[in-house]
């Protein structure tokens, strides 16, 4: 073979000319292989397709049996060409017989051949086959053929994703990329969604691989890192960044990457083997796709895809916005799908076109879940690897109750969600009609449902859901969707539109619960600490900042000008910090009515219980305020230490419990005897079977999510409430009775025909 032949560039010269000629896409696949061998100057050449089925096929060969093709198939993780599927990552051996993976296909007549080089054909981190070259001669293939055979990968990764090979598949079996995908993430908002992936990050699809002349490719690289570069410095020096943090992080370790020597020298090298600078990128940003596909350490894999993320914004200045598909209109049936985004980002789009979201990172308590459970939106978080699996337009369906997404979905499985999106829809439709119907159970006793809230978006749903008021409005919200702090004027129009928008309905203000898991990454002042949910935090902050509460008090009187307003303070501990606040709120009424401003009618001070240690002082508590309202997901977690963001033992521990109902029990007799309004604003309350049995110990004011009124209100009217009562206190005060609370429940709801769901 003539030298001139040989060398990564001229193959991919080469290969350029065979997809330009128009031919029939076996034939294409047959003369690239050879084209390999011969550039490679291998024996034997082979493409493995990977199938839907798991199973790699062989789809053309130089040097093996030509009739093993379309015969000869491996499962991932059978074999050398499995095992290279599976760990995305290449293998180069010099013995192969020896390795403790090889299998022999005898059907092949692989026997004869010693060494082995075989790499994953990527593409967007995804494997969708795999490409082999093998020799007689022990020999072992250089970093530069490793380099070479990888970068030729990526132009049959580009036919298979061109649809090109649908063609020679056997009849009725899909190639990978069309597979259903199921994957289990973490149920973050409630709902189902069908519809259609739209990628929050567009996805750059490079089409032009082959460069014309690599300095000039080179220095496009160049040119376009520095000016990544200077972005990221400039974000850096921006001033609204705090000094510390995760925001700070995030950008250091960018600043690193885009510096990193390795990276670099790995862009340019696959640019001097023949690629555009916008294909270098991606080669090297699939080769660390799979690597981080196979990473399980949290750390690790942060950083990595961080390295991700530069490498978009990398392709995107080389490529410009306008070639990414941001314009495309967006499906009337929209689900999102995204590694993370900012709450802001969300309300960008319609809500009209909203049908889900799913995230690859997000936690119950990230700002943009607590966005799209506001607008009714299913979410799924730590959906691994979804991006990388999606591709714009596809089907998709969210599960907001089990966590499961469904890409691509088999027909049987999207017949199935329809139909449970149907009946939900009718469930919707029965508690409409009961919207205007008062909550009072079959033996006249009756219930105030409230719902809980805490941004505009919420508002028209007071009047969806029937709700008698809002219970709980979260002001913290503001706050966490903000960029800076709201200032007093943004904080005292948000307050006026919550009561304009409710009219008559009575609203609980809660005064800002920041600190522990809600942070505000603009609040320079918050220190680093160990526990944050036992820390400085809701009403601990408040009062050690004053001014920042009496902005906020400031702003909540005046919007209440002429009516009566409700504050509630949350995480109170001690009965003094409800005089500390009840201090700084008169001073301020002092303030503003000197100052001639409008005050409300009446002023209502409750306190959150949230804290066990209000257990014991509750007679002291129900004298100090004007009402009480349980906070159960926080006395929950404390009082089980079970920290309430942790998926891992979320389930653990169950509040239907006996000695949880039996300190619910304890509150409520203490503010019956008092004459103290009780009220019960967490989670629990917006389950129909927790519901009951709050309302079977005495609770008669529930704040919950808007969508849980319908629900709740449905299983009290049908309950007898003295008959639930009696049986459910029963069990709790028999220490050597049933010891399952919730079962007592279900069983009595089953017998009567309560719904519960
Ligand atoms: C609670 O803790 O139950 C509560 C309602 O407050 P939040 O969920 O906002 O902490
Ligand atoms: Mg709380």
């Amino acid at each position: 073979m003539r030298e001139a032949d040989a060398g990564p560039r001229v193959l991919l010269k080469r290969l350029r000319e065979i997809m330009a000629e128009p031919m029939e896409p076996q034939e294409r696949l047959d003369r690239i292989v050879r084209q390999i061998a011969q550039n490679m100057v291998a024996e034997v050449c082979s493409a493995y397709v990977l199938r839907a089925d798991g199973v790699l096929e062989l789809y053309a060969t130089v040097g093996l049996n030509p009739n093993a093709v379309h015969l000869s198939a491996l499962r991932l993780g059978q074999g050398l060409v499995g095992s290279i599927a599976s760990s995305a990552r290449p293998l180069n051996l010099a013995e192969a017989q020896k390795h403790p993976a090889f299998e022999y296909l005898p059907e092949t007549g692989e026997e004869v051949y010693n060494s082995f080089l075989g790499v994953p054909i990527l593409r967007a981190g995804r494997t969708l086959g795999v490409l082999v070259v093998q020799n007689e001669a022990h020999r072992v293939y250089g970093e530069d053929e490793v380099e070479a055979l990888e970068t030729t990968a990526m132009v049959l990764g580009e036919l298979i994703a061109a649809g090109d090979l649908k063609r020679l598949s056997t009849a009725g079996i899909e190639l990978d990329l069309t597979r259903p995908v199921t994957s289990n993430g973490q149920a973050l908002a409630e709902g189902i969604g069908l519809g259609h992936v739209v990628l929050h990050e567009p996805r750059i699809v490079v089409t032009n691989l082959f460069n014309e002349d690599s300095d000039t490719e080179i220095e496009r690289l160049a040119s376009a890192l520095s000016s990544l570069r200077l972005t990221i410095d400039d974000m850096l020096a921006r001033r609204e960044i705090a000094f510390e943090g995760e925001h700070r992080d995030v950008l250091e370790s960018y600043r690193m990457f885009a510096h990193d020597k390795g990276w670099v020298r790995r862009l340019e090298e696959a640019i001097r083997n023949g690629l555009t600078a916008e294909a270098s990128v991606e080669k090297v940003q699939s080769d660390m796709r799979a690597r981080m596909s196979v990473v399980s350490d949290p750390y690790l894999r942060e950083r990595m895809s961080d390295f991700d993320d530069l490498a978009n914004r990398l392709l995107r200045e080389l490529m410009g916005e306008d070639t990414a598909s941001r314009d495309e209109k967006l499906p009337p049936d929209t689900i999102i799908v995204a590694r993370s985004m900012g709450a802001a980002e969300l309300l960008d789009y319609p809500r009209k076109n909203l049908r889900g979201l799913v995230l690859e990172d997000g936690a119950a308590t990230s700002h943009v879940v607590i966005v799209a459970r506001a607008m009714g939106i299913p979410v799924v978080g730590q959906a691994k690897g979804i991006v990388a699996l999606s591709e714009n337009a596809d089907a998709i369906i969210v599960d907001g109750l089990s966590g499961d997404v469904h890409l691509r979905p088999q027909p049987d499985v999207e017949t199935a969600y329809a139909e449970k999106v149907r009946f939900r829809a009718r469930r919707q439709q029965e508690y409409r009609d009961l919207r205007d119907k008062p909550s009072m159970t079959k033996d006249g006793q009756s219930f105030n449902l409230h719902m809980n809230a805490g941004l505009l978006v919420d508002l028209p749903q007071l009047d969806e859901s029937g709700a008698v008021g809002i219970g709980l409005f979260r002001t913290e919200l503001q706050f966490m969707i903000a960029e800076t702090f709201p200032r007093a004027e943004a904080q005292e129009a948000l307050y006026s539109s919550v009561l304009e928008a409710a009219g008559k309905k009575p609203v609980t203000f809660r005064s800002l619960d920041i600190g522990g898991d809600k942070v505000l990454p603009y609040f320079r002042g918050a220190p680093q600490e160990e526990n944050p949910a036992l820390g400085w935090r809701a009403i601990r902050l408040s009062l050690d900042r004053p001014g920042l509460f009496r902005t906020q008090l400031r702003a909540l009187l005046k919007a209440a000008s002429g009516r009566e307003l409700r504050i509630m303070l949350p995480m109170v501990t001690d009965i003094g910090e409800i005089e500390q606040a009840r201090a700084i709120i008169n001073r301020e009424v002092q303030h503003l009515s000197r100052f001639g401003h409008g005050l409300p009618t009446r002023l209502r001070l409750g306190a959150m219980l949230e804290v066990p240690a209000l257990l014991f002082d509750l007679e002291a508590l129900m004298r100090a305020v004007d009402f009480v309202s349980i906070g159960s997901n926080d006395l929950f977690q404390f009082m089980t230490a079970t920290d309430r963001g942790n998926p891992q033992i979320a389930s653990r521990f169950e509040p239907i419990s006996r000695p949880f109902l039996r300190a619910l029990r304890s509150v409520v007799r203490a503010a019956e005897k008092n004459g103290t309004a009780l009220t019960l604003c967490g989670e629990l309350a917006g389950s129909p079977d927790s519901a009951l049995a709050l309302a079977a110990i005495g609770i008669r004011d529930l704040s919950m999510s808007a969508a849980g009124i319908g629900p709740v209100k449905a299983a009290l009217l049908a309950t007898d409430l003295a008959a639930l009562s009696a049986t459910l206190n029963e069990a709790i005060e028999n220490d050597h009775g049933v010891t399952d609370m919730r079962k007592t429940i279900r069983d009595f709801a089953d017998k009567h025909d309560i719904p519960l769901t």
